[in-house]
């Protein structure tokens, strides 16, 4: 029987990646990613989107939430099969899951606290205690190396570039090949190594993220300087939402080059954020995922704040002066306390440095918000907003469609999964128009043969 493929997300918007491969009885979950961004989004996270206990394996192509986060919901509903991934993935799941189960409990009891909920009591999606269980069941696969999630599927991972441990998934069934890129990351970026080359694929799945935009020709050096820049000459904060695993270690390696080529003078520079620290620490361990100039070498000329009481008095804290601090689409963490005391000053400059998810805060100042909402209360926006997708971690449509030129003949299938529905249509369209394939935008809950 011909193997078959469900989207159940990432399809129609970008978070949430989870396709269901099922071929002669096996049942692979590829990727198993949490919905973030709007609540109606979020809300998704509460319908099973699969019966977990019947399936094999699940196999996940990089640590980042929205492929990963659902892991522990889904062994709380009963999933207890391996987990295949790369072993930088497995570390840095080690550290994201249990954080992402924190904040989970610990909305569920500000809920409870406040009477903020229509549930009675609210409870969290998944506790740590979920979250370590799904950690006991991860298996590490060296990148190249065949393996077999479930019985007739084989399966190998290679390099995707996105982040540290990220993978195209390649997998062989029922003389079938499906290759899912997971998020395809750039050419020639500061720290990660360009995208290995795919060569064979009858259906492929490829991410839109960035599917109908071009990424700026510099790699954000320019607009680092101008956001240096302008905290010194006003004595203000640079505050910059950073992703802990991939986004901020790129930002400390280009501070750390431009200070030394002497085009921004040696600010201080706070890392709030102690997952971003814990993340530093798996970097240093895979140097060969790395672009030579980097090399696992994490630049280590920051000060930390261990605790949420250090955080704070951060606030306290006189400019000039770099805060990175998480989330990177400022949808929670110690990034909120900060803008809060930060945007309504003009001497302050957020720099929003990678992609900012529709009905997140990010989005929200990206697009030119005169307040926003934290904590219940409508904060002024006084301070320069600057954005910029040079720092991107994802591939543009024209680095999509360099990798794509790799295959050795055209896939007979080819899906764009995880963009907002303009940029899949515009991949969608490029993809035919340039290569002259058979290319769809993937439907949500939508079923095809592999
Ligand atoms: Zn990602």
């Amino acid at each position: 029987m011909t193997p078959q493929l469900t989207f159940l997300g990432a399809a129609g918007t970008v978070t949430g990646s989870k396709f269901l491969l099922e071929s002669n009885g096996a049942r692979v979950l590829l990727e198993c990613g949490l919905f973030q961004g709007a609540k109606s989004l979020q809300e998704r996270n509460w319908t099973p989107p699969v019966q977990a206990s019947t399936l094999q394996a699940v196999l996940l192509s990089h640590a980042h939430i929205d492929h990963s986060g659902y892991l522990p919901r889904l062994v709380r509903d009963g999933f207890d099969g391996p987990i295949f991934c790369s072993p930088a993935t497995a570390d840095l799941i080690g550290i994201m899951l249990p954080d992402a189960a924190r904040l989970s409990e610990e909305e569920a009891e500000f809920r409870n606290r406040t009477g903020a909920t229509r549930h009675q009591p609210a409870l969290p999606l998944f506790t740590e205690a979920d979250a370590t269980r799904a950690l006991g069941l991860v298996r590490r696969v060296a990148f190249g190396d065949a393996f077999t999630p479930a019985p007739g599927v084989t399966a190998r991972l290679s390099m995707s570039g996105h982040i540290l441990g990220a993978s195209v998934v390649q997998v062989t069934t029922a003389g079938r090949r499906l290759v899912y890129s997971g998020d395809l990351g750039r050419y020639g970026v500061a720290v990660m190594r360009d995208p290995d080359p795919v060569s064979e694929a009858d259906t492929l799945v490829i991410e839109s993220t960035y599917g109908n935009r071009l990424h700026p020709s510099d790699d954000g050096r320019p607009i680092l300087v101008e956001a240096v820049q302008r905290a010194v000459s006003r004595r203000g904060i640079l505050l910059v939402p950073a992703f802990a695993v991939g986004r901020t270690q790129e930002l400390l390696f280009l501070i750390a080059e431009l200070e030394t080529a002497g085009q921004i003078p040696r600010l201080d520079v706070y890392l709030d954020s102690p997952m971003a620290a814990a993340a530093n620490a798996i970097y240093t361990r895979y140097p060969d995922e790395q672009d030579p100039r980097a090399a696992g070498r994490v630049p280590s000329r920051f000060h930390l704040a261990p605790t949420p009481g250090d955080s704070k008095r951060l606030n306290e804290l006189d400019g000039p002066a770099i805060i990175l601090a998480g989330s990177g689409m400022a949808t929670g963490g110690r990034v909120l306390h900060h803008l809060r005391r930060r945007l309504g000053d003009e001497r302050t400059t957020v720099l929003l440095a990678g992609y900012q998810a529709a009905g997140t805060r990010g989005r929200l100042l990206r697009d030119g918000a005169t307040t926003l909402r934290i904590f219940g209360e409508e904060i002024p926006v006084r301070a320069k907003i600057l954005a910029t997708d040079a720092l991107s971690a994802h591939a543009d449509q024209r680095e999509i469609l360099r990798w794509l030129r790799q295959l050795a003949r055209p896939p007979q299938a080819t899906w764009a999964v995880h963009g907002e529905p303009d940029a899949a249509a515009a991949l969608r369209d490029a993809i035919a128009r340039d290569l002259g394939w058979r290319v769809a935008v993937a439907a949500d809950g939508q079923r095809v043969a592999v």
